[in-house]
């Protein structure tokens, strides 16, 4: 089964997870991000980290 980005939608060519690729579990649900979302969503959970410990 080839990963699907959970953000964008775009499909990974090979059956496992490309290294550019990341996964965060959030509220129990696994989620994958592609190698683009992945920096966006980076930089979102630095940003909004902080609220998020309250
Ligand atoms: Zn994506």
């Amino acid at each position: 089964m080839a990963a699907t980005c959970d953000f964008c939608g775009k499909q990974a060519d090979g059956e496992d997870l490309p290294l550019t690729w990341t996964t965060a579990t959030e509220n129990g649900r696994r989620r994958v991000f592609c190698d683009t979302c992945s920096r966006e969503h980076l930089r979102a959970m630095e940003s909004k980290l902080d609220s998020e410990w309250w």
